[in-house]
């Protein structure tokens, strides 16, 4: 009995080595604009605008792949604050994301 629970607690022990291992080694740098956009949009996660989440909506938006008038619950005042973050917050290659409204 004392065997397995050995032998269980190696593989746990080895297994938690390697998955802390792929996360340094794997780990991505995220935009940090994504987390500043999704905390503008309603947050509904409602999926009205064709995107899963806010967060993806924030996504696409940094992708110039969406309007910001696709985010129905949005009103012309989050427009307006997510147009200006993006008009003075650029990304890392100083590169500014079109407004798409
Ligand atoms: S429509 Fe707006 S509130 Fe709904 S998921 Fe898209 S961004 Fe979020």
């Amino acid at each position: 009995m004392l065997d397995i629970i050995l032998i269980g607690a190696s593989i746990s022990f080895v297994i938690a080595v390697i998955l802390s291992i792929s996360s340094v080694v794997f780990h991505v740098d995220e935009d940090p604009r994504i987390d500043d956009i999704t905390k503008l949009l309603p947050n509904q996660n409602c999926g009205q605008c064709g995107n899963p989440s806010c967060k993806a909506m924030a996504t696409a938006i940094l992708d110039e792949d969406a309007k910001l008038t696709q985010c129905k619950p949005g009103d012309e005042e989050m427009r307006q604050e997510i147009k200006e973050y993006l008009e003075t917050h650029p990304d890392e290659d100083g590169e500014f994301t079109k407004v798409k409204m």
